[in-house]
């Protein structure tokens, strides 16, 4: 039984509060806060309808450390659970740690002006939260989040070590729209056009953004091409498995929502650089976020699965020599509409972030300072993630992928 405060109202938070309140066993108490209190009355309302659970709701603006301490200090939660966006990461663990609370989110920090996800600013506050005798839990989403702790299952269970890494992260979800991103459209353009990074022999190796495509068959999906780029979690699963000899991560993408993107970065459309517009600054990407249809209404349009995974090779932990395995979630969005009110994107983070939340409001991953899912043991948040809508299946390959 315990209080949690949700930061943020997106679909991410939608789906994350009423997978707690579908919980109440979990979590006996819990309270939303985000920029638009509207947002948050949103999902209390469907929250009510759907299972009967009253959530708590308020404004604030996560970067006022001051007024986020205390709104902490007024709901007295055990953790607070931060899905606003990565530039709300240090200003909520500075409340945190002043309040002496613990910490949870799906993504890592990123400064506004400079599109960099790096987990150095927060590795930084680990003494800080081990002082305080409080733990922070970073990227307890599916990318990063569920990956990793698929990684850490295999090996647990199959592989003593891990030669090469790829994690496969397939969108087969129609919205009917001309273009539209699946989380929020800043952060995922930014995402996207970032130069790809891979890790290969102990160091991560840098290529031009969407250069490397590949063809793969996806179960439930059909053959989509993939493309190589950096994400998150490759520099915490570098840093917890050192062996590994490369790691890669792909993600699918429609030849339409290419040729819509390379045009609005010709056109200087994704640019973060300020501009001045009839004598205001604003910046191009995140005028274009404004304009772009909304992550959260597109549940009711989006048609498909979803299909997210690991393939991992290595030594056998029975010493039977090399062997590959694939480990994946398949994820429907019309099913995740339907228990949620929210599309598949938004469902596959924020039932992982409700899961690292139960993990730690229950003591079964504990810690003080600042952690990453690897470093946890992944056989609780497994049975969950079987338990609470994102079933997975783990199945050997013939060999290596060649791709
Ligand atoms: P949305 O943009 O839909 O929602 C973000 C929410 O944060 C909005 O309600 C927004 O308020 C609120 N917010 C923004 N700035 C502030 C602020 N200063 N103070 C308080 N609230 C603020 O994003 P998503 O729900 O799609 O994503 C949420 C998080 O999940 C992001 O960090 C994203 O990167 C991460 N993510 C992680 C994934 C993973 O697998 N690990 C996958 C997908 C997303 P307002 O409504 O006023 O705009």
């Amino acid at each position: 039984m315990s209080t949690v405060l949700v930061i943020g109202a997106g679909g991410v938070s939608s789906v994350c509060v009423h997978k707690m309140a579908f919980n109440p066993d979990i979590f006996s108490s819990i309270h939303l806060a985000s920029r638009t209190k509207s947002k948050c009355d949103a999902i209390a309302a469907s929250v009510k309808e759907r299972c009967g659970v009253d959530v708590a709701t308020y404004e604030i603006d996560a970067e006022e450390v001051p007024a986020m301490v205390n709104l902490i200090r007024k709901v007295q939660p055990s953790l607070v659970v931060n899905l606003a966006l990565p530039y709300q990461d240090l200003p909520i663990m500075d409340a945190c740690l002043e309040a002496g609370v613990s910490y949870l989110d799906t993504a890592n920090y990123e400064p506004k002006d400079e599109a960099k996800f790096e987990y150095h600013w927060q590795w930084a506050y680990h003494d800080r939260f081990k002082q305080a005798g409080i733990m922070a839990l970073l990227g307890s989403g599916f990318d990063p989040g569920v990956t990793s702790v698929f990684t850490m299952w295999l090996k647990k269970h199959k592989l003593k070590t891990i030669r090469t890494l790829d994690i496969l992260d397939c969108n087969g979800g129609d919205h009917g729209q001309h273009f539209a991103t699946n989380f929020n459209p800043e952060i995922n353009i930014r995402e996207v056009t970032a130069p790809a990074r891979h890790w290969e022999n102990g160091e991560f190796v840098e290529t031009p953004a969407m250069a490397h495509k590949v063809e793969f068959d996806f179960e439930a999906v059909g053959p989509k091409n993939m493309y190589m780029m950096y994400h998150e979690e490759l520099e915490s699963l570098a840093k917890f498995n050192p062996e590994m000899e490369r790691a890669r991560f792909w993600m699918t993408f429609g030849d339409a929502y290419i040729t819509h993107l390379t045009v609005l970065q010709n056109v200087g459309m994704t640019s973060i650089e300020p501009i001045k517009y009839k004598g205001v600054e604003i910046i191009p990407l995140q005028f274009l976020a404004a304009v772009l249809p909304k992550p959260e209404t597109l549940g009711e349009t989006t048609k498909g699965n979803t299909n997210i995974g690991c393939i991992a090779t290595g030594e056998a932990l029975d010493g039977s020599g090399e062997k590959t395995f694939y480990i994946k979630n398949i994820c429907s969005h019309e099913a995740a509409y339907e228990e949620t009110g929210n599309q598949a994107v938004s469902y596959t983070t924020g039932v992982p972030a409700m899961i690292g939340s139960a993990m730690m409001v229950q003591g079964i991953w504990s810690g003080e300072g600042v952690f990453n899912m690897e470093e946890m043991d992944p056989d609780p948040f497994m049975d969950m993630l079987n338990q609470h809508g994102l079933p997975w299946t783990v199945e050997e390959l013939d060999g290596p992928v060649e791709f």
